[in-house]
């Protein structure tokens, strides 16, 4: 019993840090006054979480503001120089790596194209661990000050046992032929570092639910438009992920029975409509040799200029890709969706008045009123800033929990 209560008062105080520093997080800086208002938190509570996590570093005071005749009120914020985080996207054609401070500033980035072999495991598994080496040893970052590195993959991500161990983690994706890829093994074995994977969509859509045009929303689909398509559903301000994290592989809807082979090996999908590498191979007149991204900025091109074909391929693509809007919000009811992904910035600002017109002519009245189509916020590298929110987020819930040697460190200065 008395275990248990001890138990009971250590989550208590978990719980606590993690609410404070969530607000800090997002909200900061913020005085002691304004997070007991805030947080709903006693002042004597309050005061004492922030006497532990300025102990620890993990907190700092970032000036004052005057108060109505009382005395100037400290501001306090999560220091951004205090830790570091690794975001990396697996992405179509190449691997990034990118370096953040823990404000998601990017320090420095490595973009490595994949090789004529493709998604071939061990290939992109050696591109990511050059990645990390190289951002590391371009900042002179030590390793010991990373919280952990996050990897945006296109398939679905099987968490096996919970921990940043990373062990159990195992991806399976028919568009890249990967089969139940240990990922979590491979990559453990040339680094210490804490691992965290998810589907590249679900990392895009919690980028642009924390810091981009999904803020604030409660119920949002976060679209992910690339050379694939995908969707991160967010329910009740809680990312929904069905029995075994697969939910949201909207780019697999069938749009048409018995239509074009998609890359999933199944027939009709919505990607093998509008996904831009189906776009650029239905179009058939990029350049030779130019990539996917040059040769959807060619038909872009032509379709700005009036050429024929390229103005009847997009614009039936924006009804497609209106018509499978109407399905998620008559499905889901968001408030929001959020279009993102390169190729959904790129082609966006030219397509969304017809991707709307196509989801009101195609989804039911009452729940299309309630749903505003949006363009991502975040720009083309989402992917790799949600990627890094990954380890964030294991920051922020835990209460701070830091790797063992950054603690020995604050220790040491305390
Ligand atoms: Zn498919």
């Amino acid at each position: 019993m008395a275990e248990r209560s001890k138990q009971t008062v250590r989550d208590l105080r978990r719980g606590s840090r993690s609410t404070l520093l969530q607000r800090l997080y997002f909200e900061g800086p913020l005085s002691r006054q304004e997070l007991g208002r805030i947080s709903g938190l006693s002042a004597g509570s309050v005061s004492n979480v922030i006497g532990e996590l300025l102990t620890d570093g993990l907190v700092e005071e970032c000036g004052s503001v005057e108060s109505d005749g009382g005395r100037p009120r400290i501001l306090l914020q999560v220091p951004p120089g205090r830790a570091h985080l690794v975001g990396v996207d697996v992405g179509e054609t190449q691997v990034r790596v990118a370096l953040f401070d823990l404000g998601l500033t990017e320090i420095a980035a490595s973009d490595q194209p994949l090789s004529d072999c493709g998604h071939d495991v061990d290939h992109v598994v050696e591109l990511i661990l050059t990645g990390i080496t190289e951002v590391l040893a371009a900042t002179g970052t030590d390793p010991a000050t990373v919280l952990g590195v996050g990897v945006g993959v296109p398939g679905i991500v099987e968490q096996g046992d919970p921990g940043a161990d990373g062990l159990g983690i195992v991806v399976h994706s028919q568009t890249v032929d990967w089969d139940a890829v240990p990922l979590g093994r491979l990559l453990r074995a040339g680094t210490d570092l804490p691992l965290y994977v998810d589907n590249g969509a679900k990392t895009l859509g919690q980028a642009e639910m924390w810091f981009g045009a999904g803020q604030g929303a409660r119920h949002a689909v976060v679209a992910l438009f690339g050379s694939g398509v995908g969707a991160c559903v967010i329910a009740d301000g809680a990312r929904f992920r069905g029995a075994t994290s697969s939910a949201g592989e909207w780019g697999h809807t069938k749009v048409h029975v018995g239509g074009r082979l998609c890359r999933c090996g199944s027939r009709g999908c919505l990607e093998a409509y509008v996904g831009a590498e189906a776009l650029v191979e239905r179009w058939g007149r990029a350049p030779a040799g130019s990539s996917e991204k040059a040769g959807l900025a060619a038909l872009l091109t032509a379709f700005e200029a009036g050429e024929e074909d390229a103005v009847a391929l997009l614009t039936e693509a924006a009804e497609y890709f209106g018509s499978a809007i109407a399905d998620l919000i008559n499905l889901f009811n968001p408030e929001r969706i959020v279009i993102g992904g390169w190729a959904g910035l790129m082609v966006g600002p030219r397509l969304l008045p017809a991707i709307r017109e196509a989801a009101t002519a195609y989804a039911l009245r009452f729940p299309r009123a309630q749903t505003s189509i949006e363009l991502g916020r975040l720009g083309p590298d989402a992917v790799t800033v949600g990627a890094a929110t990954l380890p964030l987020w294991h920051f922020l819930e835990s209460g701070g929990d830091l790797p063992q040697r950054l603690t020995t460190a604050a220790a040491a200065r305390a």
